[in-house]
Formats: structure tokens, sequence, C-alpha cells
């Protein structure tokens, strides 16, 4: 399967770095570098918009500051803080991952969360996605990933083809998000953000704001703002 050629994958790349630049929201994740925080906005952010998001993640870090405090309270204080949110697994995930990291292997984890998207992984309600978001944007390594926002602008701009629901497909998408992934760990940071951001604010589910973005001169679907997929 076709990869984006290197002279486009680095132009896409610098060309949404630089929007980015002058159109990212202000949002707290990413005025910090704390695995946990992260970790918690991620987990939040994976069924929730970001408008409802803020309040509680703000609220849930007063009363949870860290994996140890989390790791402390019951299971119960930890679902009561989540009260409101949804889609409790996430909660009784965070839960049982740091009782797993504080509590009951310290010896391999001493206590903090793990770099590398591989280790992540081993840990609950861990998949891809969230494992190269802590990688990339606590630790500002180098990681690739894709979300439902992600795909899709990297399905537009590079291969409209692609079914996003296919597992095949994934592993291309996945594949490509790579291959325009910029070389630094902190290049990386800013892409990855980037990507997001347009996918939430240009390139969206509902309509893709051609006329405005960043990468047009590159993206395949560029001009068919209408009959999208
Ligand atoms: S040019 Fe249009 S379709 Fe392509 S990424 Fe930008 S908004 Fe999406």
């Amino acid at each position: 399967m076709p990869r984006p050629a290197p002279a486009d994958a680095r132009e896409f790349s610098r060309r949404l770095r630089a929007w980015f630049r002058r159109n990212a929201r202000e949002l707290p994740w990413r005025d910090t570098r704390d695995a946990y925080r992260i970790l918690v906005s991620e987990l939040m952010l994976q069924q929730t918009q970001v408008s409802r998001v803020l309040d509680f993640y703000a609220r849930f870090l007063e009363r949870f500051p860290d994996l140890a405090a989390v790791a402390a309270a019951r299971k119960s204080q930890v679902l009561a803080a989540w009260r409101g949110l949804g889609y409790y697994a996430r909660a009784r995930n965070l839960h049982k991952l740091a009782r797993r990291v504080v509590r009951e292997e310290p010896h391999v984890y001493g206590g903090a969360l793990p770099a590398t998207p591989a280790e992540l992984r081993q840990l609950p309600g861990v998949g891809a996605y969230t494992a190269g978001a802590v990688t990339n944007f606590a630790y500002e390594k180098r990681a690739a990933l894709v979300d439902t926002n992600v795909a899709r602008v990297l399905r537009r701009c590079f291969a409209p083809h692609l079914r996003p629901k296919r597992a095949r497909d994934v592993t291309r998408l996945w594949a490509i998000a790579e291959a325009v992934l910029p070389r630094t760990g902190r290049a990386a940071w800013a892409h990855n953000q980037a990507l997001m951001e347009l996918g939430a604010l240009v390139c969206t589910a509902r309509v893709a704001r051609c006329s405005r973005c960043p990468v047009r001169s590159i993206c395949t679907s560029a001009d068919l703002e209408s009959g999208l997929r």
C-alpha cells in the first residue's frame, strides 16, 4: 500500500504544526507533561466531548491529584468522582491500573506510568491510541497515535479508499500515521496535537472546511467538501 512520499509527509507535518501554533485551543492537558494527568484526560476524552470533560477533569484531579491517591482509594470512591461522565469502565480500569502500578507491582513500575507504548499497553484499559498518547504527550517520546479524528484526517488526505472500520485498513492508517510523524519527540508532540485539533475543528465528521485547511494543497480529498465520507 503506497505511503505518503517523504516530501509530502514533511510538508504535511510542517503545515499542520504551523497552523496549530496559531489556532490551538488552550486545554489544561496541553500544559502538563505529568503522565497521570495526561492519562486521566485521555480516558475522559475517549467517549466525552472536550467541553464536558473540562469541568470534570479539574474536579477529579483535585480529589485524586496523582496515581497514588487513586490507588489508595476504594473503587467506589473513584466511581463516585467519575459520576456524571458515564462509561464507568474507564474509572474501574483507572483504579485497577493505579493499584497495579503503585501497590501490586511497584518493583516493575516504580510507582509511575511507564514511558513506552508496549509497556503501557500491558495496563488495564490502555489501548494502542492511549499508549501512544501517554508516550508522546507526557514523555515527549516519538510515538504515532490514531484516534477517530486522526483516522479521518489521514484517510481523507492520503487514502480515501480505506474503511476505518476494517481491521486491515486500521493497520494501514497506523502505518500512514507513522510515515508522516516527524523525527523528534518534541516535534511529534506538536504534530499529534495538531492532527487531533484539525480533526476536531476543521476536518470534522460532519463537515470538511477545506477552504480553511492548512494541508489542503496535499490532501487527496480537498475541495470535495460536500459528499465526504
Ligand atoms: S483539505 Fe478538506 S478533506 Fe482534506 S484534510 Fe483539509 S478539511 Fe479535510
